[in-house]
């Protein structure tokens, strides 16, 4: 009988423990997670307002109430927490899950300016992450600059324009809430360097745009068709044609003006974040880009500033290096053959890894099942090896010898029941526990 460790219990460690009791009927699972609370970016990612996406969580739940499941929250694996090394010793084969939680940076002068942030810092906010900081990210803002055209994103433009009516109904933390309903935004500003044909949204979130109350969606027609494929989308294939698409009938509306509203730019490559007199960020500057003819596009000398009080920086993800493993800084994912971890070219065995930290922050929640079952077809394809390893009986005392004081479920479930008697002291349905104390304190409830 194997006991295998799954480090992070996002989509893909939910996919893995779930291919492992599907696939192999005597294993048991622990999925280890640095938080007490499960789910990974399903929790801590996803917009509160895409409340369908939200609700994988119940499938996700099943997976961890599986009778050879065992959710251990509050274990960190690596520096202040268990050494990969020492979690090998603990179990036939670990299997990291890690995710890829760091994010891209632009490289650009004035990018730390006071005002400008990540979509990360911002996403974690508004989702209560417990290692957010609270930046203040409104503060007397009027105009919003969010850089980048993916659907994360449009998730961070939305957030700025939706009011208190549709986001009390979400298990947004009340602190946040009350900010976005004070927050002043009137204009936000979504910059891309690229055309409207290359933009990496899906139609789905783009079209949402148009739905929002009390907001217009301008696109300027002469901007966007300097994208050849604008003018003329059939040539594209079908999701990015649907994208086209959708642009189009908001360039060809009549000029209509709103409360709040969204600007797509298009064709344009941040060079500079610019100060006001206290330092703080007042615009961001641009190049205006041209298509290249393949497929990029190239500067063209000529500069353009947009006013902003916020600036959301939104250009990907990228993984980052676990103490114990190899890493590839260039993908910002370990090394891996069909999901055996590769140490020096070879497949170390025991180790293994799925998700993004295997192929990169790519893909929507879906794409983590298939690269799970490819990994946990590997690792049972080891498994006579790996079983002939000694190691303890139950290695949750193992961990406790480390000094780890895992949340288990029950301490989870205690974390709901917190959050759902918050979210009714508020007169809202769930509201989220914003910090470590008190994510801490509702688990020891379930202790007592
Ligand atoms: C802002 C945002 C919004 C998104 N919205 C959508 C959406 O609407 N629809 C959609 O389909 N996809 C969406 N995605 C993509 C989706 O969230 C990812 O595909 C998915 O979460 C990746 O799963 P994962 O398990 O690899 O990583 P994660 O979900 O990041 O899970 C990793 C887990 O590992 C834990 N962990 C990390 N390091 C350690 C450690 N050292 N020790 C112990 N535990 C550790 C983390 O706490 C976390 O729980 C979104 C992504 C982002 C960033």
């Amino acid at each position: 009988m194997l006991h295998v460790a799954v480090v992070g219990s996002g989509p893909s460690g939910c996919y893995t423990a779930q291919s492992l009791v599907q696939l192999d009927h005597e294993v048991h699972v622990d999925v280890l997670d640095r938080l007490p609370c499960p789910y990974g970016l399903v929790r801590y990612g996803v917009a509160p307002d895409h409340e369908k996406i939200k609700s994988l969580q119940g499938a996700l739940c099943t997976v961890l109430e599986h009778e050879r499941v065992r959710f251990l929250g509050g274990v960190t694996v690596g520096p202040g927490g268990v050494a990969a090394a020492r979690l090998r010793e603990l179990y036939h084969a670990v299997v990291y899950c890690v995710g890829a939680a760091a994010d891209r940076r632009l490289g650009i002068p004035g990018e730390d300016l006071p005002g400008s942030w990540s979509a990360t810092e911002f996403v974690s906010w508004y989702s209560a992450h417990p290692d957010a900081v609270d930046g203040g990210f409104l503060r007397g803002a009027r105009a919003a600059v969010v850089i980048g055209m993916g659907n994360v994103a449009l998730d961070v433009a939305r957030m700025l324009v939706r009011g208190v009516a549709e986001l009390s109904g979400t298990d947004m933390p009340q602190a946040a809430l009350d900010t976005l309903a004070a927050g002043r935004v009137a204009d936000v500003h979504l910059v891309g360097r690229r055309g409207p044909s290359q933009a990496r949204f899906t139609t789905k979130e783009v079209r949402e745009l148009g739905a929002l109350p009390d907001t217009a969606v301008l696109v300027d027609p002469a901007e966007a068709a300097l994208d050849p494929a604008f003018r003329d989308p059939s040539g594209l294939p079908g999701p990015l044609r649907r994208n086209v698409e959708v642009l189009r009938a908001w360039a060809g509306r009549p000029p209509h003006d709103a409360p709040r509203r969204i600007h797509p730019r298009f064709f344009l490559r941040p060079v500079e974040l610019t100060a006001d007199g206290a330092g703080h960020v007042s615009a961001v500057r641009f190049e205006r880009t041209a298509p290249d003819g393949h497929g990029g596009v190239t500067g063209t000398g000529r500069y353009e500033e947009i006013e902003a009080q916020l600036v959301l920086r939104s250009v990907g993800y990228r993984g980052v290096a676990l103490e114990g493993l190899p890493f590839d800084a260039a993908s910002g994912t370990v090394p891996h053959r069909a999901g055996r971890v590769l140490r020096a070219g070879a497949a170390a065995p025991g180790e293994y890894v799925a998700g993004w930290i295997k192929r990169g922050p790519t893909g929507v929640i879906g794409t983590n099942r298939p690269c799970a079952k490819e990994t946990v077809t590997s690792l049972l394809a080891d498994a006579t090896a790996l079983a002939e390893r000694d190691v303890p009986a139950d290695p949750l005392e193992g961990l406790r010898a480390e000094g780890v004081d895992p949340v288990e479920w029950a301490g989870w479930r205690a974390i709901e029941r917190a959050e759902a008697e918050l979210g009714a002291s508020l007169g809202r349905h769930v509201a989220k526990l914003p910090d470590w104390d008190a994510l801490r304190a509702a688990a020891r409830r379930a202790a007592t």
